[in-house]
Order: C-alpha cells, then sequence, then structure tokens
C-alpha cells in the first residue's frame, strides 16, 4: 500500500524532534497519557448531555501495557476514538498552525521545550518507537482504522478489527544503542514511576498488569508468579486536593501534564473558594512568553470544568487581556454542564469568579514585587508588554488595576522600578515624574536633554518599547503626580530660568534664531535657548502632544498619517558654538545658513531620526574642515 508523505513541514519538524537531544525522553508517555484521557473527556462529556448515550463510569480507563517478547508499548484507551479524517488530518499534519517560524524564537537546546507547544505531543512517541501504530475506532462508527508510521518516511492508513470504541496504541520500542537504552520503557517498574511522576491527576484510571510474587497457599517457603491488574494512579484532581497535601513539584507537574506551557511557572495560585459561589481553580504565572503570545493567533482563556468534566478549553471569558498570559482551570460545581458558549458570557456565577480570580492574580503579581523581585522581574520581562497594554487599552478603563504592576529603567537605580517607588523617593520640590523616550537604554543614556533634569539630581524613567509613552498618555497621572518627557517644552523645574540674561542679550539671541527659524523653515516649530542643556551644544525639543517617539512609532504604522511632532531647535547657550552663531551671524549669514543646517542634523542624530539628505550633511561638514 503507498504511503502517505506527511506535509513537508511535518517532516522537517519530527526529525528536529528526533533528533534533538532530549533530557527527559519519558515524557512520551505523558504525552500520550494526556490524549487517552482527553478522549475520554470528551466521550464522558458526550455521555452527560446526550440521553441517549450512557457513561459506566467503571468502564472507562487508561490501560498501559508492556510487552517485552515483542518489545511493544501499548497504550489503551476507551475514549472518543478517531476517524479515518481525524487520523489523517490530528496525526497526519503535526505543528497544525503550519509554521515553522517559531523555530527561531524557540530556543531548542533541549527538545523539551517544543513538545506540545504546537500540537504535536503524540509525535513525542518518536523518541522512543521506530514503528508507531494507532488503531481506533470512533463512537458512532462500525468501522474501525489503522494508522501506521516509521516517522520520516510517512504514514499508511487502512481498515482495522477493533471491538469496542477507543483508541490503541502500539510503540514499537526502538532497539538499544551504544548510548542509549530504551529497554526501561517496557519495563513495568519503570513505567510505574513514570505514570506516577506525570499522569497521577489523570481523573481516569490507568491500569497495568503488575507481575509479583507471592507465598503459595498452603506452604511456608514455596513462593508462585502472578499478575495482578493495578490502578497506578491516584485519580484525584489536584484542585480538589488539600493544598497542604501538595508540593511545589505536584504543581510543576500539573502544569507541564496539563501541556499549559513548556517552561517552569514563576508562580502557581491555587485557591478553593466555598461561600455563595463554590469553585477550585488552579492558576500559573509562566515564566516565558509563547512563541505566538503577541500574535494575532494567541488564545487566551482558562480550562473550566463543571464538577470535575471539561467543559471549555480555553474560556476566555475568565480572563481580562491584561492577564491573558495567565494558564490553568477553574471547576465549579454551580456551573451547568450544558451551558453554551453564549450563556456562558452572561453567566452571573461565571462572571462572580472570573472577578474574584482577576483580584487574586493582581495581589499576588503585587506580592511578587514585594516579596521576590527576581521573579517578578523575569515575568516582567516576558509578561510586562501586556501590562503596559492593558493600561492603554479600553481607553484606560483598567489603568487603576495595572498602575502598580508596571516598571520602567531608572536612571539612578540603572534597574526596573515601579511607580510607587519613584515617586516615594521623589525629593519635595519635585514637580512631575521625568521620562525619557528613546530606541534603547544606551541611546537614552546619552541624550543631552537628560543633563539638565540629572543634574538636579531627579530620577528619569526610560521609556524603551512602543506602548511606553502611548501607556503613560492614558495613564496621566501618578499618585497625582504628572509624567513629564525630558525633552518636553517646559520642564517644571525651578531655577532652570536663565536668570542673568541682559536684555540686549535676550533681544540679540532673538533675531539670531529667529534667522535660523526662517533657514530651517517648517521643520520646526522654533529655535531657542536651552533650559535643559549642560555640555552639549544642540538638542531637539517637542511642544504639544507627539513626541519624537511616537512620530517614529506613527510613521511605522501601516496606515502611516504623516503626523509628525512639534519640533523645537534648542541651542545652549553656553556653549562655544553659540559663539560661532553670533559671529556668522554678524558676519557671514552664509556660514550662519551652513551652520544652523548642520546643528539640526546634529540634533535629528541624537534623536535616531533620520537625515533628509545625508550627502548634502557630509558636504556641509567638508565645507567647515576646509
Ligand atoms: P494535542 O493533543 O496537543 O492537540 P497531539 O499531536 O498530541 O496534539 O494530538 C493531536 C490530536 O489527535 C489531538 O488533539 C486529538 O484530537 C487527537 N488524538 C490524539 N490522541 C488521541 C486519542 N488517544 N484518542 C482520540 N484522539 C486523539
Amino acid at each position: 500500500m503507498a504511503k502517505k508523505q506527511f506535509k513537508a513541514e511535518s517532516k522537517r519538524l519530527l526529525e528536529m524532534m528526533i533528533n534533538s537531544i532530549y533530557t527527559h525522553r519519558e515524557v512520551f508517555l505523558r504525552e500520550l497519557i494526556s490524549n487517552a484521557s482527553d478522549a475520554i473527556d470528551k466521550i464522558y462529556y458526550r455521555a452527560l448531555t446526550d440521553d441517549n448515550l450512557s457513561f459506566d463510569k467503571d468502564s472507562y480507563f487508561i490501560k498501559v501495557i508492556p510487552d517485552k517478547e515483542n518489545r511493544t508499548l501499548k497504550i489503551i484507551d476507551t475514549g472518543i476514538g478517531m476517524t479515518k479524517e481525524e487520523l489523517e488530518t490530528n496525526l497526519g499534519t503535526i505543528a497544525k498552525s503550519g509554521s515553522l517560524a517559531f523555530k527561531k524564537e524557540t530556543e531548542i537546546k533541549d527538545g523539551y521545550d517544543i513538545i506540545g507547544q504546537f500540537g504535536v505531543g503524540f509525535y513525542a512517541a518518536f523518541m522512543v518507537a521506530d514503528v508507531v501504530t494507532v488503531i481506533s475506532k470512533p463512537l458512532g462508527s462500525e468501522e474501525a482504522y489503522k494508522w501506521e508510521s516509521d516517522g520520516a518516511e510517512g504514514y499508511s492508513i487502512e481498515t482495522a478489527e477493533k471491538d469496542s470504541v477507543g483508541t490503541e496504541i502500539i510503540l514499537k520500542i526502538k532497539e538499544n544503542t551504544e548510548d542509549e537504552n530504551y529497554d526501561e520503557f517496557i519495563e513495568e517498574y519503570r513505567l510505574k514511576s513514570i505514570i506516577k511522576k506525570y499522569s497521577d491527576f489523570i481523573r481516569y484510571p490507568i491500569k497495568m498488569d503488575v507481575s509479583s510474587r507471592r507465598p503459595k497457599e498452603g506452604s511456608d517457603n514455596e513462593f508462585e508468579d502472578y499478575v495482578e491488574e493495578q490502578v497506578i494512579n491516584s485519580m484525584v484532581p489536584i484542585w480538589k486536593k488539600n493544598k497542604s497535601e501538595l508540593t511545589d513539584e505536584d504543581y510543576a507537574n500539573f502544569y507541564a501534564e496539563k501541556r499549559y506551557g513548556f517552561d517552569k511557572p514563576i508562580k502557581h495560585i491555587h485557591i478553593s473558594v466555598d461561600g455563595t459561589i463554590r469553585y477550585n481553580a488552579i492558576l500559573y504565572i509562566p515564566e516565558k512568553t509563547p512563541y505566538d503570545f503577541y500574535s494575532k493567533e494567541f488564545e487566551k482563556g482558562l480550562e473550566l470544568y463543571s464538577n470535575g468534566v471539561l467543559i471549555m478549553d480555553k474560556c476566555a471569558d475568565l480572563l481580562p487581556d491584561h492577564f491573558s498570559f495567565v494558564k490553568g482551570m477553574v471547576d465549579s460545581e454551580d456551573l451547568s454542564l450544558n451551558i453554551s458558549r453564549e450563556m456562558l458570557q452572561h453567566d452571573r456565577q461565571l462572571k462572580l469568579i472570573s472577578k474574584n480570580i482577576n483580584k487574586k492574580i493582581k495581589s499576588e503579581l503585587q506580592s511578587l514585587i514585594n516579596n521576590d523581585r527576581e521573579k517578578y522581574e523575569e515575568f516582567y520581562k516576558s509578561f510586562g508588554r501586556q501590562l503596559k497594554y492593558g493600561v492603554y487599552s479600553e481607553f484606560g478603563a483598567n489603568k487603576e488595576v495595572l498602575q502598580d504592576l508596571i516598571m520602567f529603567y531608572s536612571s539612578k537605580e540603572k534597574k526596573l522600578v515601579t511607580l510607587d517607588e519613584y515617586v516615594s523617593r521623589m525629593p519635595e520640590e519635585q514637580k512631575y515624574i521625568y521620562y525619557a523616550s528613546g530606541d534603547s537604554i544606551e541611546r537614552i543614556d546619552k541624550l543631552p536633554q537628560a543633563e539638565f533634569v540629572s543634574e538636579k539630581g531627579y530620577e528619569i524613567l526610560y521609556f524603551t518599547e512602543d506602548i511606553d509613552e502611548f501607556a503613560i498618555k492614558m495613564l496621566m497621572t501618578y499618585k497625582e503626580k504628572e509624567f513629564k518627557s525630558i525633552s518636553s517644552g517646559d520642564l517644571g523645574i525651578e531655577g532652570e530660568d536663565n536668570k542673568d540674561d541682559s536684555e540686549t542679550e535676550v533681544n540679540e539671541s532673538k533675531e539670531i534664531f529667529d534667522y535660523m527659524k526662517n533657514i530651517l523653515a517648517d521643520k520646526v516649530k522654533d529655535v531657542r535657548i536651552s533650559k535643559r542643556l549642560k555640555s552639549h551644544p544642540v538638542c531637539l525639543a517637542t511642544e504639544g502632544d507627539i513626541s519624537i517617539e511616537m512620530e517614529k512609532i506613527l510613521a511605522a504604522m501601516p496606515d502611516n498619517q504623516n503626523i509628525k511632532a512639534d519640533k523645537v531647535l534648542e541651542i545652549n547657550k553656553n556653549h562655544e558654538v553659540f559663539e560661532s552663531l553670533k559671529e556668522a551671524f554678524k558676519n557671514d549669514k552664509e556660514k550662519l545658513e551652513l551652520y544652523t543646517k548642520l546643528l539640526y542634523n546634529q540634533a535629528l542624530l541624537i534623536e535616531g531620526l533620520p537625515i533628509q539628505d545625508p550627502v548634502e550633511f557630509t558636504n556641509d561638514i567638508c565645507k567647515i574642515m576646509v
């Protein structure tokens, strides 16, 4: 029979997976058992909502059968099964998202990280097996099919015999090699411990025939071998257990088993509420951003259970967008099993649960800030942007919740600080929360505009992400302190006015600046003496709502409306350059024109803005050299 090829991308992914170095090869079993459990969930849920189906709890189980003679490992489930089409689409295509783009973004130093994240859990079987056979009979059908693959070469599908509904997966376990021992995956003892470790909380019995030895009846010194079917897992769902019984490792295992993510969560939150509304929830704050987190494809949500039965994979209504990184599940006895997606949105109970858990998430994050700063910073690296988006979106509706959770790099502390920390350190006379925007910390460090504010001893927050200024514009104030860009018109610093400027001096410079403004025409709104420069000759400041960083961001947007910041060219009157300008104004207007253009272009460069005519700029520099 002709073999069907895997989709090209699948093939590459498969090779990548098989050939990467797996530190935890044993997880293949967890993946297969999770699939089996999901399949039973589906049939269980179907039975609960369909009167024509009855669900006899005892006839639903997973069975693991090692066979040393044939070197196979079977995993049997009595779940919903797969049709021929489902076998093709579910197992014939890996990485259903259809993109290998993640390959660049995800570290594959340890293939463990990628399994499951792309719906490839099943393929983990190829880590330990040369050939994988899947025989499945779907609910409501008399036909069964056999899918078989040796990994690289593709797969085949043919009709098969199977009595009962469900799926049987047969792994032909690889031969040992010099470095690798695969025997362990047909050892009862070893399998038992893998199941205990990763799948203890699976709600259905995971059975295995375990051989033992016992004294022969009626004899004192004779023994006999016997085989006994044991249930290996404890089956109590973790969320129904007492917090005190559970260890960090239990929570970490549940996270992995549920494939919430392939990182180590930074924190777990276990909630048990037994009041007017009853529910249990286990939530996780992940450490790493999922590869698709900041893309359209990402779906937020928590698993929703009704008294132990999974009714929805990703209930989006439980999480606001700004907490969309939270993973986990909610189980409530008070939710109806038959509830539809549409009804859920309006469900009062669900709204209450959502409100409660969001409060809890906020307070847990807050306590991380206060008590485990390192972890919070780790988290913030991955998801800080999402929090800042949260401040900005919905017209700032959530800013109260989020303002205490956002952080920015501080000029003084040289690390991320919260707004609260900033404000609590402000000297009494400091009116504003100062910030500076730029592409990177290094660049902002060098901004001439920062000189005066820094010299005053004031702390400056560095905005290096697109969203920062927009978020702050939405926030407007924090603890009644307004935000102020160090490039904005009025810095609000006392004593910044030049007290000792004589009237003639002011008039004189005004004439020069008017002249310069004419040369630059509508490129700048004004040319002025700077109140923020100390040692640098020149900088750009802005007036109005649009900053230079915002201009850059808007220019990069697809529907670029050519919105410009109102720029002001500021000159340091204490710099020798100012003397040269005066001189040129008096004696050589052509020179003044040259100087003006040079200074303006320099100011653009400092801001990271493009120079309109770089060739002219270099020519101008040459002119002053010769
Ligand atoms: P994931 O489980 O992450 O979606 P997998 O590659 O493990 O990715 O499985 C792909 C799909 O194949 C599953 O979503 C499920 O629909 C189906 N599947 C896998 N194993 C079984 C099984 N034992 N019974 C029924 N369906 C299964």
